[in-house]
């Protein structure tokens, strides 16, 4: 397939970007799927209520079938038409947050969508993205969209659009660049079908920030607890991993630097996830700086780019620095754990 590649403004304030705009939307109308930005990272889109569409979109992945797609909608009455109903929690989630990265979950109305797209679960994920170039798209569609991170299942999620190409060319109908992707992390997934709403996926909205607008808010055990089966299904594939086998450590620079020193004694090539303060310190054969340790925010949304950086190198080893579990730490932390395969060496 010749995977069309447009690039448009990420205000989509331009007149060229119209036409692109609505190519892409036409493409999905056809029931053809098409990347394209959204705040957190690139998804790929395709009609919600048609199964044909759906199945491209998990076939483009390679994507498990028992795993549900988020619904993206460009106006909260899109809702309306196939969620059963909007709990007041849910409803003052959504004045507070949507467009944004936060996604809620609903009881679903039966035959409104492909029961493919929802895994045939009696629930459903739907979101509002806070990008222009996702709203102009999905407006012009006039449709839900059901729209997974546009990547290789498996592989660390797309925040530019090249890495939708290096992973989908070929695979997919369209493109639409529209720049590099801000918060960097998926959204924040709550359940909003039980009393105490229910945080699935940490995500670009913190629990803080949930629980500022309707009091008490759960985590679900699983993401603490290792044992414990995830209540969204998704949570439980191995994700977001580069090439070479990745160690977080929990210690000093010092003691990651002893431990570069071991894998270079036998002969390894070695590779260290770091930050801006602790790039010059280590010795070590690539050493990759994602963001700054004192703004969690630039380490979100750096952390796929350097994760997929490392499939650039010859690294046959990475070993990262942990984060604080505070804010959008949680999500930086839950992203690397899987990247990592729950892999921890502590000091
Ligand atoms: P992704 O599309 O890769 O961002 O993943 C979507 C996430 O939302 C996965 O972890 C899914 O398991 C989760 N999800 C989607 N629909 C539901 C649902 N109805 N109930 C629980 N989790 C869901
Ligand atoms: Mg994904």
């Amino acid at each position: 397939m010749n995977t069309k590649r447009w690039s448009v403004d990420k205000y989509v304030d331009d007149q060229g970007s119209y036409p692109h705009i609505s190519q892409a939307a036409d493409l999905l109308i056809n029931n053809e799927v098409v990347a394209f930005p959204t705040e957190t990272v690139y998804g790929l889109g395709g009609n919600a209520k048609n199964d044909e569409a759906v199945e491209k979109i998990f076939a483009a992945k390679g994507r498990p079938s028992d795993n549900p797609l988020i619904i993206h909608i460009a106006e909260e009455e899109q809702l309306n038409a196939f969620v059963e109903e909007i709990p007041e929690k849910a409803a003052q989630l959504m004045k507070q947050f949507w467009p944004g990265p936060l996604t809620l979950i609903f009881k679903k109305k039966e035959g409104a969508l492909s029961d493919h797209a929802t895994a045939g679960l009696s629930t459903v994920a739907v979101r509002m993205p806070d990008h222009p170039v996702a709203l102009a798209i999905i407006s012009a569609s006039g449709l839900p969209i059901a729209a997974p991170s546009a990547n290789r299942s498996g592989r660390p999620s797309p925040t530019t659009a090249e890495h939708v190409w290096e992973d989908l060319n070929g695979k997919i109908a369209g493109v639409v660049d529209g720049g590099p992707t801000g918060v960097g992390v998926e959204s924040t997934v709550v359940d909003c079908t039980e009393f105490i709403p229910v945080i699935l996926r940490p995500g670009g909205v913190t629990k803080e920030q949930l629980e500022a607008v309707i009091g008490e808010v759960s985590v679900d055990p699983a993401l603490v607890d290792k044992g414990e089966a995830p209540k969204s299904p998704g949570m439980k594939y191995r994700h977001y991993a580069p090439d070479a086998p990745l160690t977080l450590v929990d210690g000093t620079k010092e003691y990651i630097q002893e431990l570069v020193n071991k894998k270079k004694a036998e002969g390894l090539s070695v590779g260290i996830l770091t930050t801006e303060e602790n790039v010059n310190f280590y010795q070590a054969d690539y050493v990759i700086a994602c963001g700054k340790r004192d703004d969690l925010d630039s380490v979100a949304s750096s952390l796929y780019d350097v994760l997929r950086k490392f499939n650039n190198t010859n690294a046959d080893v990475l070993f990262s620095e942990m984060f604080p579990q505070e804010g959008v730490g949680h999500a930086v932390m839950n992203r690397l754990m899987k990247a990592a395969g729950h892999r921890v060496i502590n000091s």
